[in-house]
């Protein structure tokens, strides 16, 4: 837990929000700013800023966010109709949250463009 990270306090509570998925590795709820029909974060409730800080001890808990993201397209009918997930990584991404979190998006077509 870190004190003035808003996915802490959304992990412990302290800020209400969608959860669609809890188990003790991850959590995964709705953007508060959805950009697709069906827009999930799905977040380690470990705090790791980015991507640069992952080490070989979270490939655990790294893994565990692609089998819930599997799970959780499944489940809000998009695993069909095919969906995107994204990992923003520092400042020229656009990550804004820093607290690694993986983009669940989909349940319309979505743009090509990457960049
Ligand atoms: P990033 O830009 O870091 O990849 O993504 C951060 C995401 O977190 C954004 O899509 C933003 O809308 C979402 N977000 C920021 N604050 C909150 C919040 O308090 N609640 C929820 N549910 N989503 C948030
Ligand atoms: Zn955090």
């Amino acid at each position: 837990m870190k004190e003035d990270c808003i996915f802490c306090k959304i992990i412990e509570g302290k800020i209400p929000s969608q959860i669609v998925y809890k188990d003790e590795k991850i959590i995964a709820f709705r953007d508060i700013h959805p950009m697709a029909p069906v827009h999930l974060l799905i977040v380690p409730t470990q705090h790791i800023a980015q991507v640069n800080d992952v080490t070989v001890g979270d490939e655990c808990s790294m893994g565990h966010l692609f089998t819930t993201a599997r799970l959780l397209a499944e489940k809000e009918g998009i695993a069909e109709g095919g969906y995107r997930l994204v990992v923003n990584t520092g400042n020229q991404a656009g990550q804004s949250v820093q607290h690694l979190h993986m983009h669940l998006l989909g349940g319309k077509t979505l743009s090509v463009k990457l960049c």
